[in-house]
């Protein structure tokens, strides 16, 4: 709703203390679908203040809600109106986080995904930040993973799949991340100084999976492809030098990685 919610509200808060204010009680039934409304409108952060001003402009009004005689009646409709839209809000703030929070996870692996993957590299690139020029990107793929799935069916694809997010999950820096990109492709996005570094976090990561991923017919391997951000307007670019980069790992033999040349 943003902005149109917010000015929404404030006329809302003007317009039933206008209204209050020249015509007395029989104005306060507007107050009370304002009241609920706002909660509706906007974020709880701005309309309970906003409910509250709305509230207590009607109380300092004085022959409106204090009498004599008090109007207890519209009080109290106005204390149940503030409590029931204040905990309805609560409770739809809570599952809009949830189901944010849900959109952008995997639900194999419990990873973020593509659509985390493209908000964070979008962040990166919009970020002025000078050590965006010492993130690198890392697309990684399963070698020969159909072969697990048509040899042993599904399941024991899915979890290798699970048990590669594990493994790169451990082998990651906290400021590091790793991300399901979709199928067996996974990313990461890593904060590395020069390519050297780069080459050598990517043979880390690929040692790491060797050593540790099996599957029924024993190891499991990756390959990689790495590129450094270069300055692209467009994060599509970025992960094209370094998908190129994986499909050059995967025709050197696989179970490899393949660092980007840097942009000229
Ligand atoms: P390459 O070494 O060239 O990468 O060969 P590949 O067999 O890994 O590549 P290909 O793209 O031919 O096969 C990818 C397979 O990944 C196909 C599909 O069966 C499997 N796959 C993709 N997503 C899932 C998933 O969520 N679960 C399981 N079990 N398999 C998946
Ligand atoms: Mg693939
Ligand atoms: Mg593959």
């Amino acid at each position: 709703m943003g902005a149109a919610g917010l000015l929404l509200c404030i006329a809302h808060i003007t317009g039933c203390l206008l209204a209050a204010g020249l015509l007395g009680r029989s104005a306060l039934p507007w107050s009370y679908l304002a009241l609920m409304a706002n909660f509706f409108l906007v974020r709880q952060s701005i309309a309970t203040p906003a409910n509250l001003l709305l509230v207590a402009g009607l109380i300092a009004m004085p022959p409106l809600l204090r009498g004599p005689p008090p109007d207890l009646q519209a009080l109290v409709v106005i204390i149940l109106i503030f409590g029931f839209g204040y905990r309805f809000s609560r409770r739809l703030q809570g599952d809009h986080t949830r189901l944010e929070l849900l959109a952008s996870l995997d639900a194999l692996t419990g990873l973020p995904n593509r659509r985390a993957l493209e908000k964070a590299l979008q962040q990166q690139i919009n970020g002025a930040r000078e050590n965006r020029f010492r993130q690198a990107l890392v697309v990684l793929d399963i070698d020969h993973f159909k072969e697990v799935n048509d040899r042993h069916g599904h399941a024991a694809g899915d979890a290798a799949l699970s048990d590669l997010a594990a493994i790169l999950h451990a082998e990651l820096r906290d400021n590091d991340k790793v991300f399901r990109f979709g199928g067996e492709e996974f990313v990461i996005l890593a904060e590395t100084g020069s390519r050297e570094a780069l080459a050598g976090f990517s043979e880390r990561i690929r040692n790491a999976v060797f050593q540790a991923l099996n599957g029924p017919d024993g190891r499991i391997t990756i390959s990689l492809g790495a590129a450094m951000y270069g300055g692209e307007q467009h994060w599509q670019d970025w992960f094209s030098r370094a998908d190129a980069a994986l499909y050059r790992a995967k025709s050197e033999g696989r179970n490899s990685f393949a660092i980007a040349d840097d942009l000229p």
